[in-house]
This record gives structure tokens, sequence and C-alpha cells, in this order.
């Protein structure tokens, strides 16, 4: 080894210690990943000396080692374990490693290269989010830590899957909170307005770098496609339909009928665009309005469907609003069985970490109780398997949906 490297603040060797208090070891040894800033022991190790992504090593109250974090001394989660081997730093090399761990489960599921890459914390790279479009793949960096690494992130992805494109959507709220600058970057590649995907055999273009978060959302693939087998020969109703996730598959899998709604004069302009492409543009029409006044106007019009999805975006952003949010999924979910025909299916989404999946489900139970009909639970879907549960962090596990069958009592 040179010198030149011995010295490189990235060797294991030379990192400066993190010390954590007694006892707040218990959490990283149960495999949790993040450290927060009231566990450490402030006295021997101020966060005041490090710099924002620096790399530390994580010792116990004894000194023993823990593993190998990046830091963030001015956030509440204020270090995230990047390895607990004490010999591995966030470099090129441990991303291409990690990299081509998150692609086999990937290829094990998917025969075609749509899927999100890389999910954060559940494979291996805490605060990092790649979504690949074919040959095209959009990058959010969330954290100070994985910041530091860009250009080895994007070196690494070049390394294991040679796209075409690497698009950086580094606009997210996260980076705020992180003291880190919004923007968003074509890296490399030919310049397009849209990029293009197929999910569950559909084909969708969507817009390149004004998109909601990486584009699209991925995340309900699964039970998109259990929504296809139940909708043949069906009115439905896709209420925060975004760019026609569900809607379009809707109408290619038959749907006689398929009305979305959504605020966005942007995403409607692109639910058409993606009808259009799937040759079902006659089958699906658009309301461009909020939801909410959408559903009570569709029920004074005595408008009824036979399917109706609810795919909001979190009410609940943060802790506190959680009684605010609730009301808002019950509203949400009461205006939608007003619209159902006896027998219909509510397909009933909700993105928020805060709402648990029993809550939801009281939600869905009140507002059918409120309005005098019967749910009978049919599915409980999750996030795909693209979006991996890492099972000592609950914060890695946000999505559920019921499908619901609707009887009018
Ligand atoms: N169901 C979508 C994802 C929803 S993203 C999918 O499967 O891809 C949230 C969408 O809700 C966005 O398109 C946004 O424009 C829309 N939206 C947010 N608030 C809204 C409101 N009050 N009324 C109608 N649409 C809303």
């Amino acid at each position: 080894m040179t010198s030149a490297q011995s010295e490189s603040p990235s060797q294991p060797q030379t990192l400066a210690p993190l010390q954590l208090k007694k006892g707040e070891d218990d959490r990283l040894r149960k495999g949790h990943l993040w450290i927060y800033s009231n566990e450490v022991d402030t006295k021997l190790t101020p966060l005041t000396a490090f710099e924002p992504g620096q790399q530390v090593l994580v010792q116990d109250n004894k000194a023993h080692p823990l593993g190998i974090a990046y830091i963030n001394p001015h956030t509440l989660i204020c270090a995230r374990l990047i390895s607990r081997n004490t010999d591995y730093v966030l470099d090129q090399s441990l991303l291409v490693h990690r990299i081509n761990i998150a692609l086999s489960l990937r290829e094990r599921f998917y025969a075609e290269p749509y899927y999100r890459l890389l999910y954060g914390e559940s494979d291996g790279v805490p605060g990092l989010v790649v979504d690949r479009y074919g040959a095209t793949l959009v990058v959010q960096i969330n954290t100070a830590g994985m910041d530091k690494v860009k250009d080895q992130i994007i070196d690494a992805l070049h390394k294991v899957i040679k796209p075409e494109a690497i698009i950086l959507r580094n606009d997210s709220s996260a980076r705020t909170t992180e003291g880190l600058t919004s923007e968003t970057e074509l890296v490399y590649g030919p310049a397009s307005d849209t990029i293009h995907l197929i999910e569950n055999g559909v084909e969708f273009d969507i817009p390149s770098l004004v998109g909601q978060k990486t584009g699209w959302f991925y995340d309900h693939r699964s039970s998109r496609l259990q929504m296809q087998a139940l909708v043949k020969g069906k009115r439905v109703l896709d209420v925060f339909s975004y760019l026609g996730g569900w809607g379009v598959q809707a109408a290619v899998a038959g749907a006689s009928e398929v009305m979305t709604v959504d605020s966005s004069a942007k995403a409607i302009d692109f639910i058409h665009r993606n009808a259009a492409l799937n040759k079902v543009e006659d089958k699906v029409a658009s309301i461009e309005a909020d939801a909410f006044e959408a559903l009570q106007a569709l029920r004074l019009d005595k408008q009824k469907f036979d399917v109706v999805i609810l795919d909001p975006p979190a009410f609940i952003k943060k802790k506190k609003d959680h009684a605010k949010g609730m009301q808002a999924y019950q509203r949400l979910n009461q205006y939608a069985l007003q619209l159902l025909e006896n027998d219909g299916l509510l397909i009933s989404a909700s993105c928020s970490y805060h709402l648990k999946r029993d809550e939801l489900l009281q939600v869905m139970h009140n507002a059918a109780r409120h309005v005098d009909r019967q749910l009978q639970i049919m599915v409980q879907g999750h996030q795909s398997p693209d979006h991996p549960i890492h099972p000592a962090m609950p914060e890695t596990e946000y999505l559920k949906t019921f499908f619901a069958r609707v009887l009018h009592t």
C-alpha cells in the first residue's frame, strides 16, 4: 500500500471514532442502521468535530468497533451504518458490490429491466435510491454521506449496469433536511423529455425531469397485476391517477371504461398519451380536479363504478399529522364507497409510513359503516419485491393496499 493510500480519509484504519453511550449499541446490534444524535457520547466524540458526510468508525461505550458509518452532525439521524465489517468503507468498490447484490434480486423477479434497482437501507445503501427504466437510470441521493460519494455512485452504476443515460433527481425534501442543494440534472446520455417503461406488459412514457419523485411508482406493480385480473368488463375509477399506472393498466386488462382523476394537468396529459400508446384511448377519460371535490361531484351526478382505486399521496408525512390524516383517509374512502355498485371492488392504498396497516383497515371499515356498507377484505397488497423490507427497520415498510368487496347492507 502506498503512503498516499494509507493517509486517505476513506481508509478504515484512519477513520475517526464515533463513540456511543452505554446501551445505545443495542438497536445497531439487532440490525438497525441508524444512530440518533442523542445516542452519541458527545463528551468523548463531539458531533461538531465532524463534517457532513464524513465516514467514521462506530464504537460502543467500551470502544469495541460496531462498523463503519457516514455522519451528518446536523440531523437527528446523525449517522447511518454502511458496513459492519470495519474493513469496508463506502467507496466505489463497496457500491459495485452492493449494486450487484441488488441487481441479482431484481433479476430473480423481473424478466425486463424496469424496477427499483436500489432501495436505500434495505439494499445496504442508506440514503440512495435508483430506479431503472431500461437503459436509463434515475438516481436520488438523499443524504450528505451519499452525496459525498456521488461520483463513485455514478461510476459504480456505470460499471455494473452500463446505462445509456443517468439522471439525477436530487430534489427530495430529505435533502433540505440534510443541508444539501436541490438539483435535477442529466449526468450523461441523450437528453429526452420522456422516459419509457413497461410494467405488467403495459407501456408508459413518463416525464424525465419533472415527474413526481423518481418519475414512477414501481412499488404498486404487484398490486396492479392483481388488479388486472379483476377488471374485465368493469367500469373503473382511478383516483390520484398520476400518469395512469392503475387506470391505463385497467383499460389494457379489459375494463369497459376508465375514469381517472388527478389535480395535475401535466399528469392528465400523460394519462392520455399512455392510453394512446396502448391503443385504449377510447376507453380512458379524465377529470382534472381535486379528488375530494371530484368524488362528490360524481356522486351528485349519480355515477356508479364497479371498481374504485384510491392511491393518494401520503396524507400523513409527519407523526403530528396523524389524526388529521386519518380523517382525510376516512373521508376519501367514504366518498369512494358511495360511488361503488353493490358487489363492487374497492382498492384502497396508503403510502404513509405513519398510518399502520391495521389503521388503514380500520379507516376503511369505519367509512363503510358510516355509509351502511359491508367490506370483505380479499387481498392485502404490499410494496413490490424491488422495495424489499429490512426486517430490523420498520421505516422501510410503508405501503399497504387492501382489495375489498363492497356489499350494500
Ligand atoms: N396512483 C399513482 C400515484 C399517485 S401520486 C400511481 O399509481 O402512479 C399522487 C398523485 O396525486 C399526483 O399525480 C398528484 O398530482 C395527485 N394529487 C395530489 N393531491 C391531489 C388532490 N387533492 N386531488 C387530486 N389529485 C391530487
